[in-house]
């Protein structure tokens, strides 16, 4: 069985880092416009270095949920027959030990060159660091709105050929991720949603709950499906 998870800011809602859409369409207080365009960035580097800067010192104080820990089980059990796409930029999924996780939307802990080199960065980052092979300006390794997501290649061929595909706490209002539901519909795969409130997807079925209830349910009944089939 191959199996393509994709998770938004609502898996990690119960760990304590705030998802997007649930505050009026700011995030953290701010204006998507301004702390997550290229524009943005032109205009107040300084401020948009310093809301990055938050975000990555609070993941200091949070910690992988029940649903974060489920999905690596769910990987242990089907190796290259699971991928795990996620739109979160936290490191809650890292922690769990994943090898088959792409962040589509990059990473608070790390930070790229103007040439598209990518280097782990753990500190505040400003415009005064400079990249140590070019020396030139670092920015966020996040994609913001306008630009591509990453590997989408990859997951887009996953999603062709998986037979089981998930959403979870994502609102599926951010294009490409809100399609992917679609492609895998399209490719026969059983679709399901798991989310506080249905978002009115191509789904199969819809599980509606707290991440942290539902997904470890969800996994342990897929865990079942595949042991009977390995007999
Ligand atoms: P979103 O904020 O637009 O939507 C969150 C979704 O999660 C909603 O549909 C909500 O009903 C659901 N939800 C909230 N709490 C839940 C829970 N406990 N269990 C199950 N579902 C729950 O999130 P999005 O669709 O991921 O899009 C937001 C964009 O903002 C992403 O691209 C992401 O990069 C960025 N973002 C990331 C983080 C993070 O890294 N944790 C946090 C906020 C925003």
């Amino acid at each position: 069985m191959r199996v393509c998870v994709l998770t938004g800011a609502g898996i990690s809602a119960e760990s304590g880092v705030p998802t997007f859409r649930d505050a009026g369409g700011l995030w953290e207080g701010h204006r998507v416009e301004d702390v997550a365009t290229p524009e943005g960035f032109e205009r107040d580097p300084v401020c948009v270095y310093r809301f990055y800067d938050e975000r990555r010192k609070s993941l200091g104080t949070v910690e992988p949920n029940p649903a974060h820990h489920a999905l690596a089980k769910l990987e242990a059990a089907l190796g290259e027959d699971f991928l795990l796409v996620t739109q979160n930029i936290d490191d809650l999924h890292d922690r769990c030990g994943h090898v088959r996780l792409r962040h589509m939307h990059g990473e608070l802990l790390a930070a790229r060159n103007e040439y598209g080199d990518v280097l782990p960065w753990r500190d505040d980052l400003g415009e005064s660091d400079r990249c140590p092979t070019t020396g030139t300006r670092l920015r966020p390794h996040v994609v913001w709105f306008g630009e591509m997501p990453l590997h989408m290649l990859e997951i887009e061929e996953f999603l062709s050929s998986c037979d089981v595909f998930c959403a979870i706490g994502t609102s599926g209002l951010v294009y490409p991720a809100a399609g992917f539901a679609s492609i895998a519909f399209h490719a026969g795969a059983h679709c399901v949603e798991i989310n506080l409130q249905a978002t009115g997807g191509p789904f199969h079925e819809v599980r509606t709950g707290a991440a942290g209830t539902m997904v470890p349910a969800w996994v342990d009944e897929l865990l079942t499906e595949i042991d009977a089939e390995h007999g």
